[in-house]
């Protein structure tokens, strides 16, 4: 005689709308809490569900978040490396512009001294 033992582990849960406590096997539990699908109670045949997000949804979200945050800076940086480019050849343009207003009044002034 072969003898086979299975263990299922259940979690109580209390209908919202009777009170009657009973047992769910715990993967159904974290389908529903997953899915957040309604399951009636056997009592009063009401349906319930887990309205509350599931860790893997807060675990989405958060990442979510961080990826939203994570493109802003991106582009962020992008228009300030922009901005810097555009300073830098503005500084090179008035530069330029100083240099050849300094050879002008050279000039001016050698041919004011001649
Ligand atoms: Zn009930």
């Amino acid at each position: 005689m072969t003898i086979i033992t299975l263990a299922t582990h259940y979690e109580i849960e209390d209908c919202i709308h009777c009170g009657f406590q009973f047992g769910l096997p715990v993967e159904f539990v974290d389908r529903r809490r997953q899915d957040h699908a309604s399951f009636f109670c056997p009592a009063c045949r009401k349906n319930m569900h887990y309205p509350a997000k599931s860790r893997i949804e807060k675990v989405e979200e958060k990442l979510r978040r961080k990826t939203e945050c994570c493109d802003f800076y991106t582009t962020r940086t992008v228009d300030l490396q922009d901005d810097v480019a555009h300073q830098k050849a503005r500084v090179r343009g008035y530069q330029s512009l100083a240099a050849r207003r300094q050879r002008e009044l050279q000039t001016a002034k050698g041919e004011g001294d001649a």
